[in-house]
């Protein structure tokens, strides 16, 4: 079983501040870096973190900065299936404050530009039981038809709404399973309740759904009335970004490996904990050894 992945990669360069700039103002920050983001690539790279054949379908620029991304990627990922457009590299310019607040801005011409079915071959390359993975940041319009072709073709769609985009929302009868955060899951459901909004997604057509609750784990519905509820372990707090993203990629690299969803999201909560307790967002993810390790602690434990 192959996971597609399915979405933007961007360069973050990430400016440290004692407090934000006005307008106007100009400030110098204690520090900055450029590091690998966007939902697409954390996704897929946590999944091939976790041992599983993974195709990264996804748009960069003609620039410097495309070079270096591709680099970047290659360290975890076969790089082949990038596509290459017209136009800059995504990225995004994010200032955090000395409270850890943040402030990000956005140059994704690449993501909404990028149409998968049209330009790299992606439809012809999904089997039957492939995982197709997606996420907010590509234009609605290609996220749901590409949703739409891998259902057509015979593969288990993920859908991860985030960002939530403004306008269509995929249709969830094309969506196997469906992974929101408390946030998104009620904003697409209409309900602030977890349990409910978890039974409303599979109701409005989603196979299976995952609700994320942060520091309480996750919320995993089956499709067929079950719902459980899978407890995070107790960590220290150091960065939570980019922790839906490595759950979203663990989850669909354990699905590949042939487990169940309990058994998949079970590890997932774990990954995700894991990369919660330490700095930055793809550099917190569990890298092959620890994911490896906890995919083999985990399904013994429960064995
Ligand atoms: P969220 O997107 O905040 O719902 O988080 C996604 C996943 O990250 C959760 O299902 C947990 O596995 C993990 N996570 C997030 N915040 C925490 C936390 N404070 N403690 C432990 N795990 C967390």
């Amino acid at each position: 079983m192959r996971v597609h992945v399915v979405g933007n990669v961007c360069v973050d360069t990430t400016f440290r501040l004692d407090r934000f700039p006005r307008p106007g103002e100009t400030l110098n920050a204690s520090e900055h870096a450029d590091g690998l983001g966007g939902k697409g690539a954390n996704q897929a790279v946590a999944a091939a973190r976790t041992g599983a054949d993974v195709r990264f379908w996804t748009a960069i620029g003609n620039d410097a900065a495309g070079a270096w991304i591709r680099e970047q990627l290659r360290r975890d990922l076969d790089t082949s299936h990038l596509t290459m457009l017209p136009k800059e590299s995504d990225r995004s310019t994010i200032m955090v404050d000395a409270r850890s607040e943040n402030l990000i801005v956005t140059g994704a011409s690449c993501a909404t530009a990028f149409d998968p079915l049209a330009e790299s071959g992606f439809a012809a390359s999904i089997e039957r039981g492939d995982i197709v993975v997606m996420q907010g940041n590509l234009h609605p319009n290609a996220t749901t038809a590409c949703l739409r072709a891998a259902h057509g073709a015979g593969a288990m769609t993920i859908f991860n709404p985030s960002p939530l985009a403004t306008g269509t929302t995929p249709h969830l009868s094309d969506v196997s399973l469906v992974i929101a955060n408390a946030g998104e899951a009620a904003q697409l459901t209409g309900t602030g309740d977890p349990d409910a909004a978890v039974r409303e997604l599979i109701r409005r057509g989603a196979g299976t759904a995952i609700v994320t609750l942060g520091a309480l784990g996750c919320l995993v519905a089956d499709g067929e009335g079950r719902i459980e509820r899978i407890m995070a372990p107790k960590v220290a707090v150091t960065d939570t970004s980019g922790a839906g993203d490595v759950f979203c990629g663990c989850l669909a690299g354990c699905l590949a490996a042939g487990m169940d969803l309990a058994a998949a999201a079970r590890i997932a909560v774990r990954a995700a904990a894991i990369s919660v307790g330490r700095a930055g967002t793809l550099g917190s993810c569990p890298d092959r050894q620890e994911m490896k390790t906890l995919m083999e602690t985990t399904e013994a434990e429960t064995a």
